[in-house]
């Protein structure tokens, strides 16, 4: 049985993808930038020697939507691969480099607050040093 498990995970994780966002030079003085999707942050990108790259590879994987979150925790319970944890604010948050897109705490979400990752959702921020968000770009471009 055990077996059995371990293959199908290892099928899901060979589906998973990768979105490649291009979004040229931002010439702002921000603490960091962060990809996202519906509000939930699906990538930060820190300054390098104070200049932030031209472009971010974001994993596809499932992610979990703030404003429907009513932190029940029944996601944590269901994930197999334990990549939900809960953050300050009592959100759940999944870890999409652990997440193996198996969409167990999507079907179980009682918000249906889990979606799956879509490329067209991402929008670019800038955060400055009080952590107050700024849409840079609505839509990204998908290399
Ligand atoms: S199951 Fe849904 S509502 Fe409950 S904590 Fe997880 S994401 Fe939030
Ligand atoms: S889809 Fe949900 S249950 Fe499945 S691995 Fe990812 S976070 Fe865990």
């Amino acid at each position: 049985m055990k077996s059995i498990t371990m293959i199908l995970v290892f099928t899901v994780i060979a589906f998973a993808g990768v979105f490649s966002f291009n979004w040229g030079s931002i010439d702002v003085d921000f603490a960091a930038l962060e990809v996202q999707a519906k509000g939930a942050v699906v990538k930060t990108i820190e300054a390098e020697d104070g200049v932030f790259p031209e472009s971010a590879e974001v994993i596809e994987s499932y992610y979990v939507v703030p404003e429907g979150c009513i932190g029940c925790q029944i996601c944590i319970g269901q994930c197999p691969v334990e990549a939900i944890t809960m953050d300050d604010n009592n959100i759940a948050v999944i870890d999409p480099e652990i997440c193996i897109n198996c969409g167990i705490c999507a079907s179980g979400c009682p918000t249906s607050t889990i979606e799956l990752l879509d490329a067209d959702d991402c929008a670019l921020y800038g955060i400055d040093a009080e952590g107050n968000s700024e849409l840079l770009l609505e839509e990204l471009e998908e290399d």
